[in-house]
């Protein structure tokens, strides 16, 4: 069938549309997607773009191999057969979709084995799976917000959307925003606040974009001095850090002092979905009434099952944690050999600064189409003005040989741009 457009071009909404997405081309801020195929034999060493590409797509030599150096999977076991067989045999199990909400028909065996798997791997009473990480932190944050009057949220500058979106979408309560990881401000703030009101404060623990960690001991300690509960996402975090992956509240051994620890199936563990754990009390009201939970159908089994399979083999496997941030480090020393400019972090993320939309578009488009390696460019607004980057995330099968090839066309397409002399403002 034909394609229908806009019936009513002449609505304020439809120009107003145009404007904006022309304002964003200007800004270089216009996104491409790039299809990638994962293949599961060999991802994440190299991804393949897909042949049929759409006419937006930068274009990109056909059956190429593309080694991909942005995923979100960190570990790689979105294709790990142990977890990707555990989907296959729960589809034959339980069918393709759950069939419903979790209180509708739509709740299997496997969603309550996550559960209990999650709050175990915490050192909690009680996990909830949601739709996604993103939907975890919505919702449980809005829901807690308006539970009683007079909340007030005490949430770290650089707070994820997700939990923006729950503080704000909580009427009655107020918003106390503390500079980002600065428990001096946060401590102000708190003595501030009114003695007797109900405080949560709202943070993280690895920071995406800039690799940065919190000092869980240090807000916790202060939680307890003003009495405030703490909800910590763990997001990029979960697999990764800690004796078992338990995050970087248990690497530090806190992991008890945090009342809601929130995570995602989809980065460490490499599959789908969202989680919180805490007290069962507290987890058993937001299963009860927190409308993004009841109100939506539950996460399909097959994915249910994976994630299972994964976190079981990420908590037993150190050495999955071991080689990441071996290479990691490989990767540094091989970046600083050869001069080139990245922020230091005590993560597994290593920041290129840019510091330019534009500059920054190119270098990825460079990267892509003339060597075959992808990464995202993070622009405005996920990150300020002035502070665009490459974001790389070196994983587990990222080879030195990988490694020599992505440092030698950075260390020539920053010279070729000029863009080592942004990077170095960027730094700066
Ligand atoms: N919290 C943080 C800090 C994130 O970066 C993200 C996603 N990038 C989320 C939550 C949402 O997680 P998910 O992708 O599972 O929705």
């Amino acid at each position: 069938p034909a394609v229908s457009s806009n019936h009513v071009d002449g609505h304020p909404f439809f120009r107003f549309c145009q404007t904006a997405l022309e304002d964003i081309r200007a800004q270089g801020r216009y996104r491409q997607f790039t299809p990638l195929a994962r293949l599961a034999d060999r991802y994440p060493l190299y991804e393949q773009p897909e042949t049929e590409a759409t006419p937006s797509t930068p274009a990109c030599p056909e059956d190429r191999e593309v080694v991909v150096w942005s995923s979100n999977d960190y570990l790689g076991m979105g294709v790990e057969p142990v977890v990707t067989e555990a989907a296959i045999r729960a589809i034959h199990e339980h069918g393709a979709g759950a069939g419903g909400t979790r209180n509708i028909a739509g709740t299997s065996p496997v969603h309550t084995a996550l559960e209990a798997e999650l709050a175990d791997l915490h050192g909690k009473e009680a996990g909830l799976l949601f739709g996604s990480g993103y939907v975890s932190n919505q919702a449980s944050l809005q829901t807690i917000l308006t539970s009683m009057p007079g909340w007030i949220c005490f949430s770290d500058r650089l707070n994820h959307a997700s939990m923006i979106a729950g503080i704000k979408g909580a009427r009655g309560s107020s918003t106390v925003i503390f500079e980002h990881n600065d428990l001096a401000d946060l401590e102000a703030r708190l003595a501030a606040a009114p003695k007797d009101a109900s405080k949560l404060i709202a943070f993280e623990s690895v920071y995406s974009m800039d690799g940065d960690i919190a000092d869980i001991a240090g807000t916790c300690a202060l939680a307890r001095k003003y009495g405030a509960m703490t909800y910590l996402d763990e997001v990029h975090a979960v697999g990764l850090y800690g004796a078992q992956g338990g995050g970087v509240s248990q690497r530090d051994g806190v992991a008890d002092q945090v009342d809601i620890i929130e995570g995602t199936l989809a980065k460490g563990f490499g599959v789908h979905g969202g989680y919180i754990t805490a007290s069962s009390n507290i987890v058993e009201y937001l299963r009860l009434t927190a409308s993004g939970f009841i109100f939506t159908t539950a996460l399909p089994p097959a994915v249910v099952a994976a994630a299972l399979a994964s976190v079981k083999q990420v908590r037993k496997d150190n050495w999955r944690r071991e080689r990441i941030f071996e290479r990691v480090d490989t990767f540094r020393a091989k970046l600083r050999a050869a001069g080139i400019p990245f922020n230091m972090t005590p993560s597994h993320i290593v920041p290129i600064p840019v510091g330019d939309a534009r500059r920054c578009r190119e270098l990825s488009d460079r990267l892509l189409n003339d060597y075959g390696m992808y990464t995202t460019p993070i622009n405005y607004p996920t990150v300020p003005r002035g502070t665009e980057r490459l974001r790389l995330t070196p994983g587990p099968r990222h080879t030195d040989a990988m490694m020599d090839e992505m440092v030698a066309a950075l260390g020539k397409l920053l010279r070729v741009n000029d863009l080592a002399e942004a990077s170095a403002v960027a730094m700066a």
